[in-house]
């Protein structure tokens, strides 16, 4: 299916009530738009072109994984599994901890952690930090340079941002983003420990729903005691770069597009906001620059139309040396 110009193969329904109102069922034919880069969403069921053979959604009422009755607070939209032993919720947030933007374990990907799983290797993630070369030999497609390889880049995650650390803990309602903002305003995760402990100003300004899940969080003994062991098992958090307030980024925005040769967007992005710079998708008049890499999208176009600041990729790193 072809939807303004680009090739869609899936689109959204978002979620439980978005198909409730748009009272599609399986097997329906649909209207589908796509908004800006978004993803394609489905906005209109062709009611009249229905054979009759189309069924309802039925969504689960039980976790697939532990039978356990599924939970969804009235001011959510997402039935959860309430059950803090379920068995794929854990294995999830293995997953998510050794993720790219969490602990950034080279190598350790959901299929061997499921195998470290099976083989009762880890089960939180302290254990990652215990695991030896002979312990993966053992695994399937395994041999002693691979296992040595995943070794040494486990190793080598033990030293991790505040930031990244805060992210891999997996508490609600703190994405990349805000876990950055924790890691400027409270520089040690003991700092945010204790902060968590106390009354609800300490964290306020982080928002009500961040705040809550975080203090909910804190309170609940055995993620005080994850935190511990992973302190214990040698984790140390590097400290974050202080945001200068001097800095001459301090409150400029900067879009980016096209592709930098030395480092990724996402990181691109992280140094931006390091030197108190705002990192924006979409370029309008309150841009205040426009890096350009290769390939430039149709940014660089609208950039020049608006007369924004363009720079290339060489004078945006030595800005940002500058700092
Ligand atoms: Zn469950």
């Amino acid at each position: 299916m072809i939807v303004g110009g680009v090739t869609v193969s899936r689109a959204t329904l978002h979620n439980e009530d978005e198909i409730k109102r748009l009272g599609v069922k399986i097997g329906d034919t649909v209207i589908v738009e796509r908004a800006g880069d978004v993803i394609p969403a489905v906005t209109r069921v062709m009611k009249e072109l229905r054979s009759g053979k189309e069924k309802d959604f039925v969504f689960p009422k039980i976790c697939p994984a532990c039978l356990t009755r599924l939970s969804k607070p009235k001011d959510e939209i997402i039935w959860r599994c309430p059950n803090p032993d379920c068995q794929a919720q854990k294995r999830e947030f293995l997953y998510h901890f050794a993720s790219k933007k969490a602990f950034d374990i080279k190598g350790l990907g959901p299929k061997i952690i499921d195998q470290l799983i099976n083989e009762n290797l880890i089960s939180q993630p302290a254990d990652f930090f215990g695991l030896e070369e002979g312990d993966l030999i053992v695994l399937d497609r395994f041999g002693q340079k691979s296992a040595a390889n995943l070794v040494s880049a486990i190793r080598y995650s033990k030293k991790v941002d505040l930031n990244r650390f805060i992210y891999a803990l997996g508490i609600r309602h703190v994405g990349e983003e805000t876990a950055i903002a924790l890691a400027q305003r409270f520089d040690t995760i003991k700092k945010l420990q204790e902060a968590a402990g106390q009354t609800r100003q300490s964290l306020s300004d982080m928002g009500v729903e961040v705040s809550k899940s975080i203090r909910h969080w804190f309170n609940n003994k055995k993620n005080v005691k994850m935190v511990d062991d992973l302190l214990e098992a040698g984790i140390k958090i590097l400290l974050p770069e202080k945001i200068t307030r001097r800095s001459e980024l301090n409150g400029k925005t900067f879009v980016i597009t096209g592709i930098l040769d030395s480092i990724t967007r996402a990181e691109a992005h992280e140094k931006i906001r390091l030197s108190g710079g705002h990192p924006l998708a979409v370029v309008s008049k309150k841009t205040d620059y426009l890096v350009v890499g290769q390939n430039p999208s149709s940014k660089l176009e609208k950039a020049r139309k608006l007369g924004i600041k363009i720079i290339n990729e060489a004078v945006f790193l030595r800005m940002l040396v500058d700092v």
